[in-house]
C-alpha cells in the first residue's frame, strides 16, 4: 500500500461534539495502523459562519487525548488569520497552507484550469434569476438546481461571478467505498455546483478535492452526509486528471433517543467531557466504539490505545448510524478509573481538587485515595469526597443525620457515647476504631447504620464520603473528637 495519509478537516463553525472527533479518531487510528500521516485541515471557507476560538478548540482538545497531529496549521498560518493563541504547538508540514482560507490562490488557479479544459464555466446570474429559475422547476415538479443558463455564455472575468462546474447529466458513476462497498449511480443527481463563490472563497467541493490532492491523502473518511457529493468528486478528480484516494462514508451518531446527535440531545463536547471529570482514554476506547466494532465474534470493549490502533480496520465501521450512550460512558470512565495506579490516580485529580479549591494533605490523600478511586465514576467527584480533610470549618448537612429512627436526643446519644470510647483508645487505628464503634451501636440497640449515618455527617459534614473508620484513622483522633463536640452543640435540645 502506499503511504497512509488521512486527515481531520473540521470547518471551525463552532465546538465540536465528540460525534464529530469520531471522524478524527478513526482517521488517526487508521493512519497510525499503517504507520502513516495523520493531518489536520481548517475548511474555514464558509467565512459567515466562523467561530473565533474554535481551532484552538480542536487543536487543544486533540492534544489532551493524545491525538498526534503529524502535519497541520503552523503557528504562522493561525496568525495570519488572527486565530494564534500563547502555548499554540507549532505543526506545519511540507504541504502547507492547511488552513484553507490561505490558499484562495491555488484554487482559483484549478478552477481557471478547469475553465481552460472546458469542465467548468463562469455564471453571472443574480439572485433573483435564480429564485426565479427555481420557482418554474417547482411548478413544473422538476428537481430544483441550476438550469446551465451560462454554459454556452461568455461570461467576462471581470464581471462579479461564480465558477460552476459542467456537470454531465447521463453519466453513470461507480465508487468503491471503503465501508459501502459498491456506490452506484445511473445518473448524476447534481446540477452544475458552484466551485468558486463571487467573493473568491472556493465551495467544499473545490477546496477538499484540491487539498486532499495537494495534501497527498490517501483516504478520504467522512460523514455519510458528503456520500451524495461524492459523484461531483470523483468528476472533479476525473476533469483534473488526478487519482482519486479510497473514500470511505460512514454513518452517523445517533443519541439514546434514535435522533442524530446534537447540542439539543445533549451531546458532549471533548472541553466538556474533560471539565466533566472524564479520562482522555475512556473518551478515545468509547468513542471509537461508536459504530465501530473489531470484528466478528470480538465483544472486547476496553482497549488501550494501542490495542485499538492494531485492531481498526474501515472493514469494522457499521453501516448503520451508531449510538452515543452517556451513561455507558460513565460507566467506563469508572473501569478506567479502577485502572490507574493510585499514584496516577492522585496525579491526574489534582487539576480538578486545585479547580474545585479543596487542599488535601498530601499523605491523607495518598491514605484515602485507594478507597476513593473505588467509588467514583469522574475526576470531579473526588474534591467534594475529601474536602473533610481540608484545614477549614465543616458545614455539615444537619438534617441528613436525622432519619431511619434517630431524632435528636438519639443522635446526641450517639455523638456522647463515642467521644466516650474514643478518647479511651490507646490506637487510634482503623480496626480499634471500627470495633469501639460497633460496640457503640449495639450498647444503643441501633442498626450500624444509622448510627455511623450520625457520625459521619458529625465528622466529614456529608453522607457521602470513602468509608468512615478509615476517614477518622486518617483525620487523627484530635480532628474527630473535636468534630464530634463541635456537632454535639449544634444539635438542637
Ligand atoms: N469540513 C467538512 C466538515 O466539517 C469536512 C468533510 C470532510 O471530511 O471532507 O464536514
Amino acid at each position: 500500500m502506499t503511504e497512509v495519509r488521512t486527515r481531520f478537516a473540521p470547518s471551525p463553525t463552532g465546538f465540536q461534539h465528540l460525534g464529530g472527533f469520531r471522524t478524527a479518531f478513526f482517521a488517526y487510528l487508521l493512519a497510525k495502523k499503517h504507520g502513516g500521516q495523520f493531518l489536520l485541515r481548517i475548511e474555514d471557507t464558509d467565512r459567515e459562519r466562523l467561530v473565533p476560538g474554535a481551532i484552538r478548540f480542536i487543536v487543544e482538545e486533540l492534544g489532551w487525548l493524545g491525538i498526534q497531529i503529524d502535519e497541520g496549521p503552523s503557528r504562522e498560518e493561525l496568525k495570519a488569520i488572527g486565530e494564534l493563541w500563547d502555548g499554540a504547538p507549532e505543526i506545519g508540514g511540507p504541504c502547507g497552507p492547511y488552513i484553507q482560507s490561505l490558499k484562495l490562490k491555488r484554487y482559483k488557479e484549478v478552477a481557471e484550469e478547469l475553465i481552460s479544459k472546458g469542465f467548468a464555466y463562469r455564471c453571472d446570474c443574480t439572485p433573483e434569476m435564480l429564485e426565479r429559475e427555481r420557482a418554474e422547476q417547482m411548478a413544473r415538479r422538476e428537481l430544483p438546481g441550476y438550469s446551465g443558463y451560462c454554459r454556452t455564455r461568455e461570461v467576462s472575468a471581470d464581471r462579479p461571478h461564480v465558477v460552476r462546474f459542467k456537470i454531465p447529466q447521463k453519466r453513470a458513476l461507480t465508487l468503491n467505498d471503503a465501508v459501502r462497498g459498491r456506490v452506484h449511480w445511473d445518473s448524476i443527481p447534481l446540477r452544475d455546483t458552484v466551485l468558486l463563490k463571487s467573493d473568491g472563497f472556493p465551495t467544499y467541493h473545490l477546496a477538499a478535492m484540491v487539498d486532499d490532492h495537494d495534501m497527498r491523502i490517501s483516504h478520504v473518511l467522512r460523514g455519510v452526509e458528503w456520500l451524495s457529493s461524492a459523484p461531483v468528486h470523483l468528476l472533479l478528480y476525473e476533469a483534473l486528471g488526478w487519482q482519486p484516494p479510497i473514500f470511505a462514508h460512514f454513518p452517523l451518531v445517533n443519541g439514546t433517543d434514535g435522533k442524530k446527535l446534537s447540542k439539543r440531545s445533549g451531546a458532549l463536547n471533548a472541553r466538556q467531557v474533560r471539565e466533566m471529570g472524564y479520562l482522555p482514554e475512556t473518551v478515545l476506547n468509547f468513542v471509537s466504539l461508536i459504530g465501530w466494532a473489531p470484528g466478528e465474534g470480538s465483544n472486547q470493549e476496553i482497549f488501550t490505545r494501542d490495542e485499538l490502533i492494531k485492531s481498526f480496520s474501515l472493514e469494522g465501521i457499521n453501516q448503520a448510524s451508531g449510538v452515543f450512550d452517556a451513561t455507558k460512558m460513565a460507566w467506563m470512565n469508572g473501569l478506567y478509573i479502577r485502572n490507574l495506579s493510585v499514584g496516577e490516580f492522585i496525579e491526574r485529580c489534582k487539576p480538578y481538587m486545585e479547580l474545585a479549591g479543596v487542599q488535601v494533605p498530601a499523605e491523607q490523600f495518598a491514605a484515602l485515595a485507594p478507597h476513593v478511586q473505588e467509588r467514583v465514576k469522574a475526576l470531579t467527584e473526588v474534591a467534594p469526597m475529601l474536602d473533610f480533610l481540608a484545614d477549614k470549618p465543616l458545614t455539615r448537612e444537619m438534617d441528613s443525620m436525622f432519619q431511619k429512627g434517630i431524632d435528636a436526643p438519639k443522635a446526641r446519644e450517639v455523638l456522647n457515647r463515642s467521644l466516650v470510647v474514643l478518647e479511651a483508645l490507646p490506637d487510634f487505628t482503623v480496626e480499634a476504631i471500627d470495633q469501639a464503634l460497633r460496640g457503640v451501636a449495639t450498647e444503643l440497640g441501633l442498626k450500624a447504620g444509622p448510627a455511623f449515618g450520625v457520625l459521619r455527617v458529625a465528622v466529614t459534614g456529608k453522607t457521602i464520603t470513602p468509608p468512615l473508620f478509615e476517614s477518622f484513622a486518617v483525620l487523627g483522633k484530635d480532628t474527630v473528637l473535636s468534630r464530634i463536640r463541635e456537632t454535639l452543640d449544634l444539635i438542637p435540645a
